[in-house]
């Protein structure tokens, strides 16, 4: 798809207000790991779309003639997706990196974007069986349209789908290192 497409994809699944909507994005080492990982793989293959993200994507896809129309990673979605957020009010949530960074992330992103509202933060440290729940809950409670889950590859993948259930905004997505790279950390 081209980053045109991949954000209507994901203004869809706002839209349609179902939960459950996971999107992804697959560079070459995500995709190597998910030959030799059976339950990343399947993870991923459940989410809705998992976009083509990086060179090492685009020539694979080339060679298996189909070739990737963008390149459409985290890093480049998330100005089109804050403006779409902007402009329609969807609301965010951002979980994960280290204790702060999303913070940090939330206060930069506000700055451009002043009509963007950012409905919670949390690190991506806890402790995945005693404070799950508690987590969930705050996310359900913020009302958020969109989380994004900024864990790395395959952690956030698995908790995705292992929490799909669980999670009421219409959709997640997986978006690795984004938050430590648009923070400055
Ligand atoms: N992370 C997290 N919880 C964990 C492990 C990692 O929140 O239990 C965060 C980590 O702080 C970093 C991100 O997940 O912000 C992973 O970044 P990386 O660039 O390694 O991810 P990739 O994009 O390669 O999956």
């Amino acid at each position: 798809v081209t980053m045109d497409e991949a954000i209507d994809s994901i203004d869809a699944a706002v839209v349609s207000a179902q939960p459950g909507h996971n999107f992804g994005f697959a560079n070459a080492n995500t995709l190597n790991f998910a030959f030799d990982n059976s339950a990343f793989k399947t993870a991923l293959n459940s989410f809705d779309a998992v976009f083509g993200d990086g060179v090492g994507v685009g020539v694979a896809s080339k060679f298996y003639g189909t070739p990737a129309i963008d390149n459409v990673n985290g890093t480049d979605l998330l100005p089109f997706l804050c403006s779409r957020c902007s402009e329609k009010e969807y609301t965010l949530y951002l979980l994960g990196a280290k204790p702060g960074v999303a913070e940090r992330m939330k206060s930069q992103l506000q700055k451009v974007y002043p009509r963007l509202r950012i409905v919670g933060c949390r690190h991506g440290y806890f402790d995945r069986g005693r404070e799950n729940e508690t987590v969930i809950d705050e996310i359900n409670k913020s009302g958020a349209d969109i989380l994004l889950v900024a864990m790395g590859v395959p952690e956030q993948e698995l908790w995705l789908r292992e929490n799909h259930d669980r999670l009421k905004c219409p959709v997640r997505i997986a978006v690795g290192g984004l938050f430590d790279f648009y923070s400055g950390d």
